[in-house]
Formats: C-alpha cells, sequence, structure tokens
C-alpha cells in the first residue's frame, strides 16, 4: 500500500506522525512523497488557532481534489480532528476516515494493514528531520488553563512519560546517528511531577547525558513558574544542554498575566532573565508574545513593547490573539481588538525584536564558535549550512559555513563569524 503523509503543526504533533510513519513500516506500507502515486493520504492535522485551522483544513481539501475519480482513501487525524470531529464529518464527506487522538496510533490496522512491531511503539519513530537532530517527546497534555489556550481540551492532562522509557527511546536515537536531542512536550519544566511527585527534569536529562553519542541537549516549551534559579545554574552546571532555552511568556504586563490565568507576574519573568544574566549570560533565550488578547489596552502594548526593548530576547515570536471557543477567555471576554489592529501591534513588536536580534548575532563577530551541520544551501552554491548553541533547528537563524572542506550533516566544527546576514542568520569561515 503507497501512503502519502503530511504532518503539520508542532515538533510534538511531528514526533506522532513519526510514530504511526515507524508503525506503517512495520506493516511494509510504502511511504510516497508525490501523492498522486498514494492509494492512502494521510494528514496529521494542527488546530489550536485560527491560521493552524485553516492551514489544515486547505490542506484536506487539497487531498480530497486528488481523490476525485480515483480509489484514493483520505484518513485525517491530529489537534483539528480531536477538536472539531463530528463538524469535519459533516462538512467534508470526501474524507474517509477522521480519526481522534485517542485511536490515532491504531490507523495502521484501521486501514487493513497487519503491523508487525518487534519494539515498542515510540521504539519504531521514523525520523523526518536530518538524522543527526530529533525530537523526545516527555510529556502529552497540560495542567495549566491559560485563559487563550485550547490544548487543554486537545491534548488533556500532563502525562509525564517514564524516565526509562525516554532513556531507551534516547538511546535508539543515539545508535540512529542522532546527536542533539530537542526536549519537547507542552510544559517541559512540569516533567515527573505527575508520576514522581516532584521535578524530575534534570533526572531525566542527567541520564540522557551519559549516552556518549549525544552531544547536544536542547529544551523547549519551559513555563516560567517552574523556572527557578537552580534551573538555571543546572543549564549552566550541564556537560550537554546547550545554553538556550524557549520559553514562552505569552506578556509582560501583570494585568493581561492575571487576564491570561498564566500564574506568574512580570517580576518572575525579569528575575529569570537576571539569573540567565548572572550564571549564563552568553545563554539565548526564545519566547513569544500574544497581541490583542481582549483586555489589552493600547497602554498595556505599549509596556509591553517596552519590556521587549529592554528585556532583549534573542529570538522572538508574536501571536495574534485567537478566539477559541471552549477556552477561559472565549467564555469571558469577546473578542473586541480588529484583525488589523492585532496585525498593526504584531509588526511592531517584530520591528523591536528584528533590532535586538540583529544586534545580538552582530556580537558573535569575530568570535570561534562551534557549529552543528544541518546541510547544504541550495540558494548558496551548496554552502554548508549549520547552527551555533544559540538557534534551534528550523526556528531560529542559520550559520552559512565558508570553507572548502569537505563536510557532512552532523559533523560539528568550530568556526569563526564574520558576517550577519538578513538579520537573523550568520556566515562563518574555518581558519
Ligand atoms: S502552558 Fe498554557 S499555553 Fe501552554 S499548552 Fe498549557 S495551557 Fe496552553
Amino acid at each position: 500500500m503507497k501512503i502519502g503523509v503530511i504532518s503539520l503543526g508542532c515538533p510534538k504533533n511531528l514526533v506522532d506522525t513519526e510514530v504511526l510513519l515507524g508503525k506503517l513500516n512495520a506493516s511494509n506500507a510504502q511511504f510516497v512523497s508525490n501523492l498522486e502515486d498514494a492509494d492512502v493520504i494521510l494528514i496529521n492535522t494542527c488546530g489550536f488557532i485560527d491560521a493552524a485551522k485553516e492551514e489544515s483544513i486547505n490542506t484536506i481539501l487539497e487531498a480530497t481534489k486528488l481523490k476525485e475519480n480515483s480509489d484514493k482513501k483520505i484518513v485525517v487525524t491530529g489537534c483539528l480532528v480531536e477538536r472539531y470531529k463530528n463538524e469535519l464529518e459533516k462538512e467534508i464527506p470526501e474524507v474517509d476516515m477522521f480519526i481522534d487522538l485517542k485511536q490515532e496510533f491504531q490507523i495502521p490496522e484501521k486501514i487493513g494493514l497487519q503491523p508487525k512491531l518487534k519494539k515498542p511503539l515510540y521504539q519504531n519513530r521514523i525520523l523526518t528531520t536530518p538524522k543527526h537532530t530529533a525530537y523526545l517527546k516527555i510529556s502529552e497534555g497540560c495542567d495549566h488553563t491559560c485563559a487563550f489556550c485550547a490544548i487543554p481540551n486537545i491534548r488533556g492532562k500532563h502525562r509525564s512519560r517514564p524516565i526509562d522509557e525516554l532513556v531507551e527511546e534516547a538511546k535508539i536515537l543515539a545508535d540512529q546517528g542522532v546527536k542533539e536531542i530537542n526536549i519537547v512536550s507542552q510544559d517541559t519544566s512540569f516533567y515527573g511531577i505527575d508520576i514522581y511527585g516532584k521535578p524530575m527534569l534534570w533526572e531525566l536529562i542527567n541520564k540522557i547525558e551519559k549516552i556518549d553519542e549525544i552531544k547536544w541537549i536542547r529544551l523547549y516549551y519551559l513555563y516560567p513558574t517552574t523556572v527557578n534559579e537552580d534551573f538555571i545554574k543546572n543549564i549552566r552546571d550541564s556537560e550537554k544542554v546547550v545554553k538556550y532555552f524557549e520559553m514562552p511568556v505569552q506578556h509582560s504586563e501583570d494585568k493581561i498575566l492575571k487576564d491570561m490565568m498564566r500564574g506568574y507576574r512580570k517580576r518572575k519573568i525579569q528575575q529569570i532573565l537576571e539569573w540567565k544574566e548572572k550564571h549564563i549570560p552568553d545563554a539565548a533565550i526564545r519566547t513569544s508574545v500574544i497581541v490583542g488578547f481582549p483586555t489589552e489596552t493600547e497602554k498595556d502594548f505599549e509596556n509591553m513593547k517596552e519590556f521587549i526593548k529592554n528585556a532583549k530576547f534573542d529570538w522572538l515570536g508574536v501571536f495574534e490573539y485567537s478566539h477559541e471557543e471552549g477556552t477561559p477567555a472565549f467564555e469571558k471576554y469577546e473578542d473586541i481588538i480588529p484583525k488589523e489592529e492585532k496585525i498593526r501591534r504584531k509588526n511592531e513588536i517584530l520591528n523591536v525584536q528584528e533590532k535586538i536580534t540583529e544586534e545580538k548575532n552582530r556580537q558573535l563577530i569575530g568570535k570561534e564558535v562551534e557549529i552543528l551541520i544541518d546541510g547544504f544551501s541550495e540558494e548558496w552554491e551548496n554552502l554548508p549550512i549549520g547552527r551555533i548553541y544559540r538557534s534551534a533547528y528550523e526556528i531560529d537563524g542559520i550559520t552559512y559555513v565558508e570553507t572548502t572542506e569537505p563536510l557532512r550533516a552532523g559533523d560539528f566544527i568550530k568556526a569563526k563569524i564574520k558576517d550577519v546576514v538578513d538579520v537573523v542568520d550568520t556566515v562563518a569561515y574555518l581558519e
């Protein structure tokens, strides 16, 4: 059976797709990249905000066009289905199966295949990232109740995966050539509290650090309330955790953080930034904020802009508030801030951040850095491209490497930064 797979959304959803690919592979399915050739088109959707829902629905509709006058089957799963299964079945009858998250990993059987798995599910993953970098999903769901967020309704309560299972998976990834482990979940710094009664992220990391082939461990989706000074010191003292973390703050103003039900205030964010400056000044922080939350006034917005100017995050993403049914904010507020105004606010924040990101990249010029080679640039004569510790795969800026040395993806090299291009990227050369 020829299967074409499309994976949308976040790295956690991508891990689910990779697990599914592993199970399909154990069923002797054949993967095709051209959907025209597929007997089955499998779409793993995202559904947490308007923009993501739109992309998912458009992708489904594109697939239904390919199905016309053919025996192709279309199977759709993921967060959009978890939220809107009934509506989708009514609205898009051309789709053969809408499979919710609870049955997601039974899709091979549902399309008539008999998987012969020799190992536990997660150990059969087929990586879709370059072979030297992979995501490790350490838990599912979230116990927070952020007012704007539909994820707890979609993915349920926080469920940490056992440490031994994760270490086993990391070992298998390392055997496959993975050198960079990207730790993801909805709430990474909460890891273990549900099953071990206390935070256990560093116990997990200490075990993964013992895997020789693993060189870099990168942390995503930290939650400010579970990041304390010891956490920052642990990053400082860790041999393999890179000096980088992603921690969405969502806003800076106390009134809005309260309305967003985030459980912390501006002082906590400032404290984390102070601990970072004190213990790991060269570390890079990626964060994200939301503009246009219903109670956000022009003054709140201006204050946040000022905060971001001074906070000097290394990388920052901006989301327009999306009025999601089933969330506390949907019940309590009207979506009163016009779309154009949300876009104006977003662009203003991005303009502020662009200057900061460029300034931070310019401070690297002349510095010798370690670079993990990811591949080769299509547009720049096959120049090797990679990342330094400050950049996450496919999210932050990349580094072009000027060299005649024969490099391969997965190589670690030392090089000197010589320039910045397009604000976010850098150019390095081997001495
Ligand atoms: S931490 Fe908040 S924003 Fe993140 S998934 Fe949980 S509820 Fe949503």
